[in-house]
């Protein structure tokens, strides 16, 4: 649909004027009904722009659906890492009132994971080193894990507290494993739910744009 494409010679409406296919590169050509003159069949700015708009808002939107899956799962991976501590900590204390429920922390950390693994695997589909989602969270949710032990206590103490950073150290190393372990945990229980989305996605993107070719061929046919 043409919303207006005016002659540039009369100034006649030629938005009603059906297109007519030039033979050798296939143009779509319109000729004034008014004085006979041939253009090429133009898009009306506003419709442009328009198309143009609805591309860069679904890009937006994949980009801020993005943001918040980041901010889930990073804040989820900083969260379980702190809780499965604190659940050994009990586990091993001779003194705790009572034992420790792990039904509850496995069954969370297990719909994390499927979570997780799904969407590294998945929301990154069009990557061509796989590993590399995976890296970049290790080291995203690292350095978040790092900010407490670290960046903080230099803050507070400066270059004194050198005994407490070591002890630190260690604690960040506990942590850094316990999310490896997770991460394997994800590749195994979201690895494969991650690869049949992706799978699906793709099935469907090639439907859409197989449809949209039917339709411009049809309506070039129509034209023709
Ligand atoms: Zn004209």
């Amino acid at each position: 649909m043409v919303l207006s494409h005016v002659c540039v010679e009369c100034g006649h409406d030629l938005a009603r004027v059906r297109v007519r296919r030039e033979a050798h590169y296939g143009l779509p050509m319109v000729r004034c009904p008014n004085c006979d003159t041939v253009a090429v069949r133009r898009m009306h700015p506003a419709w442009r722009a328009w198309r143009r708009f609805l591309r860069v808002k679904t890009s937006l939107g994949v980009l801020l659906l993005q943001l918040a899956a980041l901010k889930f799962f990073v804040g989820g991976g900083v969260g379980l890492c702190e809780w499965w501590l604190l659940l050994v900590a009990d586990a091993l204390d001779a003194n705790a009132a009572r034992p420790v429920e792990w039904a509850l922390p496995i069954a969370v950390t297990l719909l994390f994971a499927v979570g997780l693994g799904t969407w590294l695997t998945a929301g990154f589909a069009h990557w061509r080193e796989r590993f590399l989602p995976w890296l970049i969270y290790f080291l995203i949710v690292g350095a978040v894990l790092a900010v407490p032990r670290f960046i903080v206590p230099l803050i507070e103490n400066g270059a004194s507290g050198q005994i407490t950073l070591l002890e630190e150290a260690a604690g960040w190393m506990v942590r850094l494993v316990g999310l490896m372990a997770m991460l394997v945990v994800a590749i195994i229980v979201g690895g494969y739910p991650g690869l049949l989305l992706e799978r699906a996605v793709a099935g469907f993107r090639r439907w859409a744009w197989q449809a949209r070719r039917r339709r411009l061929r049809a309506r070039r046919r129509l034209h023709a």
